[in-house]
């Protein structure tokens, strides 16, 4: 269904992913923080990290019991860390865009936004335990594979997707042999697993321009310097967002391209 037809229904779908994506960062964080402490991410309740003391529904809104205890836990007064509350209204604002973007209310939005919460999820994983945590790297690849039956142009989608990988992680498994056999560092554990998923999403062009724009983001920009995941995910939602208004025709047309050059031989 498109997003723009009528009126009410778009403000009404962009103000409900604003909240989703407000609620999810919560959950995402949360979870993230479990899997480095090595608790149980499926049950138990949400708990201060200072005391300890359970938190109530009143204490689990986001944005607005952030705002309304001041920052600070309701039981022991220990601050809360300002990043809960910059995480749920980045989550909120990133939701709004892929739906902006996207344009349309469907199954890919809809797999869109959880890839867009797991990347949350895995780059906390990087920044706080400097892991690339594989159950958020198969969660996304379940979801992508979920949602093929409601992809336009599937035969062209998965023959551009694959081809990414192909080319996109040789070049890298090529670099990175080159690099260990000169004593240089490995690559990160579980990396080229995370970039061929991400290439998935983004496809081959996409996947180029991820690839250029997440290695001068860790590259020059400060906050990204340390850990490659978060300049990952950004840039492959950018790229995932942009590729949402380019025409399939010229994302694919590469495909028939190359195949008639190879029949000609
Ligand atoms: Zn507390």
């Amino acid at each position: 269904m498109p997003l723009f037809e009528i009126p009410f229904i778009a403000v009404f779908t962009l103000v409900l992913a604003f909240i989703f994506g407000t609620v999810l960062a919560s959950f995402i964080t949360c979870t993230a923080g479990r899997i480095l402490a090595h608790e149980d991410w499926t049950r138990g309740f949400s708990h201060c990290d200072t005391c300890g003391h359970q938190l109530g529904t009143a204490d689990l809104f986001p944005v607005i019991s952030y705002i309304a205890l001041g920052g600070k836990c309701r039981y022991c007064g220990s601050r809360v860390p300002i990043r809960c509350l910059i995480s749920e209204v980045l989550l909120g604002v990133v939701f709004v865009a892929v739906v902006l973007f996207h344009g349309r209310i469907d199954a890919v939005m809809v797999r869109n936004l959880m890839l867009a919460m797991l990347m949350m999820g895995i780059s906390f994983c990087d920044i706080d335990g400097k892991i690339i945590h594989e159950g958020f790297v198969t969660a996304m690849l379940s979801i992508w594979i979920g949602a093929l039956p409601f992809v336009p142009d599937l035969k062209l989608y998965i023959a551009d997707k694959v081809a990414a990988c192909v080319v996109f992680c040789g070049a890298v498994m090529l670099v990175s042999y080159i690099r260990t056999s000169k004593g240089k560092d490995p690559l990160k554990p579980g990396f080229l697993k995370l970039m061929a998923v991400c290439l998935l999403y983004t496809g081959f062009f996409g996947g180029a321009g991820m690839l250029i724009l997440t290695a001068l983001l860790k590259g020059f920009v400060k906050p990204f310097k340390n850990t490659i995941v978060p300049a990952m995910s950004v840039c492959t939602l950018v790229f995932l967002c942009v590729a949402d208004l380019v025409d399939t025709g010229l994302l694919y047309g590469y495909i028939p391209a190359i195949l008639n050059y190879m029949r000609v031989f």
